[in-house]
């Protein structure tokens, strides 16, 4: 079997993965193994290679905050050259900029396991970069309703915002169940007005699902998008 993993087949498991994705959001059903068996065919891998590659592709998406396909446990043994080369091809199938942070995190994770950490010299003066993002027109009425409803308390855990700001406003996050990159509309029945805690865990938690599901159990004017 051939060792490395030619681009065109990089290209053909994200595509597949990030199609698995959208199908979940849209409440598509469909089998895993088909996509396995289609890429085993056209490549000829095994399935189960196809199926690693994927989960490689989670541990990616966790790196970078967005959803993963869930089945797909997130795989953190992943060729250091293929760390980039998965993020970009993610941020170019999905249209946005790629920013390299799951290229950095991994280097983190990687750093941490090792035995012996020197004191690291840093840089006195980082290099800028200039990045371009892909945001979204949002409606401030939307978020003032929601953080009025929230009034103050976090409709996750129900703990106080944990601090005012210096405006005096009480300090939520206002967060989009469905986020607006995977279409998700800016409407009350999308939104919720969370904790920094809460919403870092909505975002990057190993029970991100679960809490998600429970928000929208908990609040009857949300609306599964
Ligand atoms: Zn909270
Ligand atoms: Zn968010």
């Amino acid at each position: 079997m051939r060792k490395t993993w030619t681009e065109e087949e990089l290209k053909a498991t994200v595509a597949a993965y990030l199609d698995m994705h959208s199908k979940t959001l849209d409440g598509i059903p469909f089998v895993k193994k088909h996509y396995y068996a289609e890429l085993a065919t056209r490549f000829a891998r095994s399935e189960k290679s196809f199926e690693y590659r994927m989960q490689n592709i989670s541990y990616v998406c966790v790196l970078m905050g967005r959803a993963w396909v869930s089945g797909l446990k997130p795989a953190k043994h992943i060729g250091q050259q293929h760390v980039p080369i998965i993020e970009r091809l993610i941020c170019e199938l999905d249209g946005q900029p790629y920013m390299g942070h799951a290229v950095f995190e991994h280097q983190v994770i990687q750093y941490k396991a090792k035995s012996m950490r020197p004191l690291p010299l840093g840089t006195q003066e980082p290099a800028q970069r200039y990045a371009s993002t892909i945001s979204h027109a949002r409606d401030p009425q939307v978020k003032a309703w929601v953080l009025v409803t929230a009034a103050a308390k976090c409709e996750c855990c129900d703990e106080q915002a944990p601090f005012n700001t210096a405006n005096g406003e009480p300090f939520l996050e206002v967060h989009h169940l469905r986020t607006l990159a995977e279409g998700g509309s800016d409407t009350v029945g999308n939104t919720v007005a969370l904790c920094p805690n809460c919403h870092r865990e909505l975002h990057y938690g190993a029970n991100k699902e679960a809490r998600r599901d429970a928000l929208y159990q908990k609040l009857p004017r949300l609306i599964r998008e």
